[in-house]
């Protein structure tokens, strides 16, 4: 019988504290939201290991380190709704309602769509919405948004989802080619934007029309 409790203290403690996760409410969501429940039945036993998993249809759930680094670098207010792009099993979505006031999320294949709201029904957040589509267009029927996180990689940055950033807003998107992402926060202004490359990463393609210009 596996201890989740214990096991969800050790990776908060000897992975996100040790790799330098420090904001609070970050930290309080990993308590919140229960990874195990995120994951297939073969892989419950793994589901708080230092690791990427796989959830079908070639996708993945984030290893929580990468899921933690994000969150906190688009850092979240309590009255922001934010626009997630690659919903997947639904995690990160979840982590990210406990901070925020709604999180719209985007999923290409209807299947993951489906597993993400079962997966996040049990953990009673009733705050999330999952939409099946071509995320790379972002989601212009709420935009504009506070913030707004990309969970699969691409070689260019999308404008469409730029625009549909509110000024002061926060983007947080793995760049780059298919081998090496560098994760990317974007700043919005008034007048443009800055970028700074966090870390190297490697994600699942983004895959779709990507509107670059
Ligand atoms: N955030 C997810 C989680 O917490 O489990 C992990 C996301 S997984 C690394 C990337 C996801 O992006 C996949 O589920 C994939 O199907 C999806 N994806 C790729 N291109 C997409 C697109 N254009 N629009 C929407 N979803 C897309």
């Amino acid at each position: 019988m596996i201890n989740y409790d214990l096991a969800r203290k050790d990776m908060i403690n000897n992975q996100l504290k040790k790799k330098g996760i420090v904001d609070k409410n970050t930290l309080s969501a990993f308590e919140k939201i229960h990874r195990h429940l995120f994951v297939g039945e073969n892989d419950k036993g793994h589901s708080y290991d230092d690791s990427a998993l796989s959830i079908g249809y070639g996708q993945t759930i984030s290893q929580p380190y990468i899921v933690a680094l994000m969150t906190q670098l688009l850092k979240p207010n309590r009255n922001d709704v934010i626009l997630e792009i690659g919903t997947g099993s639904g995690f990160q979505a979840a982590i990210l309602s406990t901070m925020c006031k709604f999180v719209i999320s985007i999923e290409r294949i209807p299947e993951l769509a489906a597993f993400a709201k079962k997966n996040i029904s049990e953990t009673g957040s009733d705050n999330v919405q999952i939409f099946v589509g071509d995320g790379s267009l972002g989601w212009k029927a709420n935009a504009p948004y506070d913030g707004i996180m990309v969970t699969a990689g691409s070689e260019v940055l999308p404008q469409v989802l730029l625009a549909q950033l509110k000024p002061g807003g926060r983007m947080i998107i793995p760049l780059g080619s298919e081998d090496s992402h560098k994760l990317t926060l974007i700043k919005k202004e008034e007048d443009g934007y800055i970028t700074e490359e966090m870390t190297d990463c490697h994600f699942v393609p983004l895959i779709g029309r990507k509107h670059n210009a």
